[in-house]
């Protein structure tokens, strides 16, 4: 049944707006944006109530996109704030990474789904309405790989209908343990999938899609990295992925870390992205995750394909990453988008706070990350990670127009966090001054998953999550002796 609403202000790609009335038709598409207060079939909404005798539904609240959050691993969520001290002096992303694997070689196909439920309601809660799970966990506990059905894939799946949150399922390609075709490790051993696997299940899940139109669970694929993918199999994979959907989001890792850069220029006498560029496969499909240590020329290069990069700055800030030039890739015309990553932080507004603030405090400046055309801070960073994320996970989201999806968060617009806000500034203070308290419901879709500030199914799933956490007791890193007697 189609559904046509009154927004009382809304953010549109043409910037803030009163008394639009939008409609969604019964897939969750929005079909027509009218701004003169007619919806399609002429009939105008009453001047009170929630529902008008015209069948308009009138949202007095505040009406902006949704953000798709492009870059998860559901299953961190049950690392997050587990490994927050020090084990030597020597912690890194790589000390963390053996914390993250003993997680990994614990979790079955019913775990991994009540975890993904639990983090998906979290995301819906905090305004990110869909999600790109960039997934690798592809084997049983044992090392055998699964039937036709991977348990694991359909786990994330299963969450996903079940929270009502947008996914793209990126399989994620995962062979070897460093650059030069070294062989996984033990604790890397669920993650390997062979190519051909890789391909057929790509191409078998872009075709069962198609045949059912389901909208909100797409496919897209993802190599790990360059020292888990070898550059030869990437580039093969590449062009048969091409020949399933030339349109296909492809994902990658890339330049994360200083120590990756270092080997992949010793192996292939290139840095990780320059070889990506020089390669030829990028296109604007592809999202380059973190790209922390690209240089200016490799950034520009990025921006010129307009291939999309993730910032999962709450992500690299846990891990000790390192800095990611968001000014110069912004004043390139780099098309940015955010993600929560290791789910340390699941907020697309904390995201988007931290690319703002990282420049404050390096720069000593304000307002570095506005631009000519949108002086506000945080209404340029939201508008260009809900188109960009769009683009990324490839599906019809992230803005209120005709031909997207009606993916949308309502502000309360009489939350203390938004008293007083001129309109021009709603979006300042959903990043920088609170206002994520004021998402009052999320609609996926057209349907509302998050009803004044809660989804509908938040009790039952957290009870499933709190007694899955003590079962799984995690065997964390022990402290060096060292450390303990600091402490
Ligand atoms: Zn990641």
């Amino acid at each position: 049944m189609t559904h046509h609403y009154q927004l009382a202000t809304a953010y549109l790609p043409q910037g803030w707006v009163r008394d639009a009335i939008v409609t969604v038709s019964a897939a969750g598409l929005i079909t027509k944006v009218a701004l003169d207060g007619a919806a399609a079939d002429g009939s105008r909404p009453d001047d009170e109530g929630t529902e008008a005798a015209h069948g308009i539904h009138r949202i007095d609240g505040i009406v902006v996109p949704g953000i798709p959050n492009a870059h998860s691993h559901a299953f961190q969520r049950a690392l997050a704030g587990s490994a927050e001290y020090r084990t030597s002096e020597r912690d890194s992303f790589w000390t963390w990474r053996d914390a993250m694997y003993a997680l990994a070689n614990r979790i079955e196909p019913d775990d991994l789904e009540i975890i993904a439920a639990q983090l998906f309601i979290e995301m819906l809660e905090a305004g990110y309405t869909s999600v790109a799970e960039f997934h690798y966990l592809h084997r049983q506990r044992d090392g055998t790989a699964y039937g036709t059905d991977n348990g694991l894939w359909d786990a994330i799946a299963a969450a996903a209908r079940a929270t009502g949150i947008g996914l793209t399922l990126l399989p994620t390609l995962y062979q070897t343990s460093d650059f030069g075709g070294a062989p996984l490790k033990r604790e890397q051993a669920r993650f390997r999938l062979e190519t051909d696997q890789f391909l057929r299940a790509v191409q078998n899940r872009v075709a069962a899609q198609s045949r059912d139109g389901a909208n909100l669970i797409s496919t897209g694929a993802a190599f790990h990295s360059l020292r888990a993918v070898p550059y030869e199999v990437l580039r093969e994979a590449t062009l048969a992925l091409r020949d399933v959907d030339p349109a296909l989001p492809v994902h990658i890792h890339v330049a994360e870390q200083i120590k990756e850069v270092e080997c992949c220029r010793r192996e292939t006498g290139h840095r990780p992205i320059e070889l990506l560029l020089h390669s030829g496969l990028l296109t604007q499909s592809w999202c380059l995750v973190h790209a922390t240590h690209a240089t200016p020329e490799e950034l520009r290069g990025i921006a010129a394909l307009s291939a999309t990069v993730c910032v999962s700055i709450s992500t690299e800030a846990n891990l000790g990453d390192g800095f990611f030039d968001t000014p110069r890739f912004l004043a390139e015309h780099g098309r940015l988008c955010v993600g929560s990553d290791s789910q340390s932080t699941v907020s697309p507004a904390e995201e988007l706070r931290w690319l703002e603030y990282q420049q404050r405090l390096r720069r000593r400046r304000r307002g570095v990350l506005a631009s000519g055309t949108e002086p506000h801070v945080g209404t340029r960073l939201w508008r260009d990670a809900a188109l960009h994320g769009a683009q990324a996970i490839g599906q019809p989201v992230g803005a209120i127009a005709v031909g997207r999806r009606a993916d949308w968060l309502v502000l309360d617009h009489q939350h203390p966090s938004l008293a007083g806000a001129a309109p021009d500034t709603v979006l300042d203070h959903l990043v920088f001054a609170g206002a994520e308290r004021a998402i009052r419901d999320v609609m996926v879709a057209g349907q509302i998953v998050v009803r004044d500030g809660r989804h509908r199914g938040a009790p039952a799933v957290r009870e499933k999550f709190a007694a899955l956490m003590q079962r799984l007791a995690l065997p964390l890193p022990p402290i060096a002796a060292g450390e303990a007697a600091n402490a």
